[in-house]
């Protein structure tokens, strides 16, 4: 007896956009030539997706947590899931911040970066800096950098720390260096803060005797180990996720999921979502998952570039890649297709990365009301049988036309929460007296 219908569930980061005025007030995704995506789209039910709140631009990660289904407040903080994606073992007693090489100049008593990005550093180059500044004590205070690729890296800290303090990386040239500042008026904070200003002080002390391309460590998105009810626990599901992108890999692991980095699937021709595909569609056949989660992190690549018709291009090969799916479509399958959020290619005069628009979700199965979209898109979508809803919402809503969820309230296995799915594996047996 099947426990449930299998889930894909597939992410293209950043596809939805804004109307651009070089495509005549369309969006990318409206110009590009999608017959395969719009085929899903007409078979599916459609609707508008935001991962947290409307308006509010989320990043890769933050949105994939809420999308998997846990709230905000459990959220441990980004560093740790790229601490986890680069195989980087940390203790739950440690902050952990992502860091990066720049160059910096003096200027009027602060430390003007003048480069953070196209650095040159050889991996070798990154990985003798980075043991350069690996390790440094400043009161009861340790810090500890490894390293991870190109010129970027992992610190920890250990005592009594707190990952309530802000980034030091302000994310663009020509601004200066951020002053690590406590986000409560707690002495952990308060110290945490203080160290590691000190910390990135002698970094800028040591780098500039060893390197004329990088001359400071910076660090970004603090973080601590908290708690959360594995994927498995949580959905009586066996999940794998498919992702490029080692933070995506982390935050799979981290919530107890399978994680393959897609990198490592592709053939040369770099058909990386064909592959990824391909990937999930074997694993459904030949291993025990029930959920695979596959991210394509192109859309979100090339939307940085600010040129509309190249995100364009790049959508009409995703969507022939996407092909492959239409072909093996099973009737025990729900495939959702949607973004972890929008990401402008039109150039603003802020400096907007990711928008906070709804973007559009399409999910197909035998249980959906089909609806009159016909098209995979941000407008299109606006029309369809889902309406709008919120990463809270999408896991219920996916484990609903999968047959998957037990009636509220019901308690089959012993997991604190009031919707629960059945499967044989993670249900305890009553043993005969
Ligand atoms: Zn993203």
């Amino acid at each position: 007896m099947s426990w449930g219908k299998k889930i894909l569930f597939i992410t293209l980061d950043g596809i939805a956009d804004r109307p651009a005025p070089t495509l005549g007030g369309k969006t990318p995704l409206e110009v590009a030539k999608t017959p395969n995506l719009d085929a899903l789209a007409t078979r599916g039910i459609n609707g508008r997706l935001h991962s947290l709140s409307l308006g509010i631009p989320m990043s890769t990660d933050v949105a994939h947590f809420l999308l998997f289904g846990y709230p905000i407040e459990e959220r441990p903080g980004r560093s740790v899931f790229e601490a986890t994606g680069y195989g980087v073992p940390f203790s739950a007693d440690e902050v952990i911040c992502a860091t990066s090489f720049a160059l910096v100049a003096p200027e009027s008593h602060t430390l003007k970066i003048i480069n953070r990005r196209e650095l040159g550093l050889t991996a070798q180059e990154g990985k003798q800096l980075v043991e350069a500044v690996s390790y440094y004590k400043y009161k009861e205070f340790e810090f500890n950098v490894v390293y991870t690729k190109k010129h970027f890296g992992v610190l920890k800290i250990a005592g009594d720390v707190s990952d309530r303090i802000t980034d030091s990386d302000p994310f663009y040239t020509n601004l200066p260096v951020i002053a690590v500042q406590p986000l409560d008026d707690s002495p952990q904070a308060t110290k945490t803060a203080e160290a590691l200003n000190e910390y990135l002080r002698w970094t800028y002390t040591m780098l500039n005797k060893l390197s004329p391309k990088v001359n400071i460590l910076l660090t970004k998105w603090p973080a601590r180990h908290r708690p959360v009810m594995p994927f498995a626990e949580k959905y009586g599901m066996h999940g794998l996720s498919i992702s490029p992108k080692e933070i995506v890999n982390g935050l799979a692991t981290y919530l107890g999921m399978d994680a393959l980095n897609a990198e490592k699937l592709c053939s040369s021709e770099g058909r990386i979502l064909e592959a990824s595909l391909n990937c999930a569609i074997e694993k459904f056949q030949t291993e025990d998952y029930d959920f695979v989660h596959v991210h394509d992190l192109r859309p979100d690549v090339i939307s940085h570039k600010k040129d509309p018709k190249a995100k364009a291009a790049l959508i009409e090969k995703i969507d022939d890649e996407i092909k492959i799916l239409l072909s093996h479509l099973k009737e025990d399958w729900v495939v959702a297709v949607t973004a972890d959020h929008a990401t402008p290619s039109t150039v603003g005069v802020g400096k907007a990365m990711h928008a906070g628009e709804p973007v559009p979700i399409t999910i197909v199965g035998t249980h959906v009301l089909v609806d009159e979209v016909k098209k995979f898109s941000e407008r299109a979508t606006v029309q369809g049988g889902l309406g709008q809803i919120y990463g809270k919402d999408l896991m219920n809503i996916l484990m609903n036309y999968a047959d998957r969820l037990g009636n509220f309230g019901f308690r089959p296995r012993a997991v604190a929460q009031d919707t629960a799915s059945y499967r044989p594996k993670t249900v305890k047996p009553l043993p005969p007296p």
